[in-house]
């Protein structure tokens, strides 16, 4: 077996939207970085995003002001300076699905929702539509809610995962399966990559950002002291044929969740998908794909009963949240992450998040004193050339799931 050693700075292990937006950052930054993908560049949650770009209102729901609220608040404002040209990371390539959302409410509304709509934090944040400038959807006689105008847009998650590697190719590496580590010791393993040659790999750091994958990473690294992981798991829900047109809207209700979120995209040959998550979503788990299909149905029958579901095709996606472990069922409020000697363990816990985790990643490498090899990325010594990864296709975009 031939060996090939290759010293960096800081290995990012896994191709979502984390550890792509990280290794842009650290290269901008000088550090000699190297991304290893297992499967492909966007292969995990973050291709099944529905790509909204929180900025924490419908977080608020319950009326208190979440840790999470916070962090999140900043962040449509963030990418939306990257989207522009002007910011950290130059994201001009990324597709913007729509500029900004809507809240919905029903006509049987809980006084606690009905109270959150007329609350300081909803005028603040979001200004209601008048009929006549709703979604054409919104103005049916039938409709008796409120809509909402929500300033945070939505992202073509394909667009963000190219526009984040498409400069950094050459520092992404396919893998095979999980490296093999000395017991305990993250700062040297060894590697093969897709075309089976083996690699040496001396690092000063090690950042795991597989998503569920970091649960097998871990385990390898052999440590005790590396944080666990929690599944959140989702059973989405998809339609296509005959659809008036593309929205993205939130049905809210006095839970933590929206009763449902629909976003819209494209399959692939053009055809408007609606993409529903939300408490059906979470709800749905235990679900058949038969029984779960029924329930949208109902749901999309009682809240928009003038939309002809006639001509229209379903399809269920079945996909883990990874996130730390919380306990007792609870959801992070934030993006985590954890230092144990050489390791990083990472999860954003929302794609919209990913800008926060990296900036908080490289404020704690600055602290712990890393030195980066080069001042700038042009100096950096030009790595070997390597197989790289594929882009992962948008599930919506791949036959094959449209079974129903
Ligand atoms: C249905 C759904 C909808 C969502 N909608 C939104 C939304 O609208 N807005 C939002 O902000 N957040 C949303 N999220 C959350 C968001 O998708 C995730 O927080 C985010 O994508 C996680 O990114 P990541 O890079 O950490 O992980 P992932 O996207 O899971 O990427 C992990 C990568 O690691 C690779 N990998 C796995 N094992 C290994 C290994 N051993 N070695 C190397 N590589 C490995 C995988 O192939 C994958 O490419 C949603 C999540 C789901 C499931």
């Amino acid at each position: 077996m031939t060996s090939h050693p290759l010293k960096c700075d800081v290995i990012i292990f896994g191709g979502g939207v984390a550890g792509l937006w990280l290794l842009a950052l650290l290269r901008q930054q000088g550090y000699q970085t190297l991304l290893l993908e297992a499967n492909a560049l966007g292969a995990g949650q973050t291709r099944f995003a529905q790509g909204i770009i929180h900025g924490g209102t419908k977080y608020a729901l319950l009326g208190k002001v979440t840790a999470s609220s916070e962090a999140i608040a900043a962040m449509p404002g963030v990418w939306r300076d990257c989207i522009q040209g002007n910011g950290i990371i130059d994201l001009k390539k990324v597709k913007v699905l729509s500029d900004n959302q809507c809240m919905w409410s029903h006509n049987t509304l809980s006084s606690k929702v009905a109270g959150f709509f007329a609350s300081k934090l909803m005028r603040s944040r979001t200004e209601e539509i008048q009929q006549q400038q709703r979604p054409a959807i919104f103005q049916s006689t039938l409709f008796k809610g409120k809509v909402y105008k929500l300033d945070e847009p939505v992202l073509d998650t394909a667009s963000i995962v190219r526009a984040l590697a498409a400069p950094h190719r050459d520092a992404i590496m396919h893998i095979k399966d999980t490296p093999w580590f000395e017991q305990n010791n993250a700062r040297h393993f060894e590697v093969e990559d897709s075309e089976g040659k083996t690699w040496q790999i001396e690092s000063q750091r090690c950042v795991l950002m597989a998503g569920q994958g970091n649960a097998d990473l871990t385990a390898a690294i052999g440590s005790s002291e590396l944080p666990v992981m929690q599944l959140r798991p989702l059973k989405m829900v998809m339609l296509r044929g005959g659809l008036p047109e593309k929205i993205y809207a939130h049905c809210l209700e006095a839970n933590v969740n929206p009763r449902l979120t629909i976003t819209s995209h494209e399959d692939n040959k053009g055809e408007v998908v609606w993409y529903m998550g939300g408490q059906l979503a979470e709800e749905g788990i235990e679900r058949s794909d038969k029984e779960q299909i029924k329930i949208a149905q109902q749901e999309l029958n009682s809240l928009m009963p003038w939309i002809d579901l006639q001509k229209t095709q379903w399809a269920c996606l079945d996909i883990n949240r990874a996130e730390p472990k919380m306990g007792k069922g609870k959801r992070p409020d934030t993006s985590f992450f954890n230092i144990s000697g050489a390791v990083i363990t990472a999860w954003p816990t929302k794609l919209a998040l990913a800008p926060k985790l990296a900036a908080d990643i490289l404020d704690s490498l600055k602290e712990t004193n890393l030195t980066s090899s080069a001042l700038n990325s042009s100096d950096l010594e030009a790595l070997p050339e390597f197989p790289t990864p594929d882009y992962a296709p948008l599930p919506w975009q791949e036959e094959f799931r449209w079974k129903n």
